[in-house]
């Protein structure tokens, strides 16, 4: 992971609520976050974070993205969007010492909240290893190649 990139999204303490924007370029997307290149973006992608004070040393985080996700379609590997459409929330807490964490609780020691970290986490889990361009994909040949959303193929015909 490129420690540059980490470092922009380390946060200091809000003293009350704060929005946080996580903005993430095409091509940092492609070099640090998917590496394997199963998904991308084609415009800055954000994740917006509300952070919330409780009290000292304990904040609620909650967080959704705003931008658009690909993949490759499953059937036919065209482009295929990802919905977004979800809200994130985990906590977190201030621990001089290391504790087992959740989930939904982070323990941090230092006066910085790792947000990018916070990011990975969602991002990950929100790409679908099974994604369609659409319900209906009529996929490829199997013997040609051809993209029967597109175009039929002499063996797409003999098959009805
Ligand atoms: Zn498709
Ligand atoms: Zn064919």
């Amino acid at each position: 992971m490129n420690n540059k990139l980490t470092r922009r999204f380390q946060v200091a303490e809000p003293k009350e609520t704060q929005e946080y924007k996580i903005q993430i370029y095409p091509d940092e997307y492609e070099k640090y976050i998917d590496t394997s290149k199963e998904s991308y973006i084609e415009e800055p992608l954000f994740f917006i974070v509300n952070l919330t004070r409780l009290k000292k040393g304990y904040f609620n985080a909650e967080a959704s993205f705003e931008g658009k996700l690909f993949t490759y379609c499953s059937r036919c590997r065209d482009k295929a969007s990802v919905d977004l459409n979800q809200v994130f929330k985990r906590a977190y807490k201030y621990s001089e010492y290391e504790q087992e964490e959740t989930e939904d609780l982070i323990f941090y020691n230092t006066v910085y909240i790792d947000l990018f970290s916070f990011f990975l986490d969602e991002i990950s889990l929100v790409i679908p290893s099974y994604n369609l361009c659409k319900v209906d994909c009529k996929g490829v040949c199997v013997t040609c190649g051809e993209n029967l959303n597109k175009n039929s193929c002499i063996h797409s015909k003999n098959r009805v």
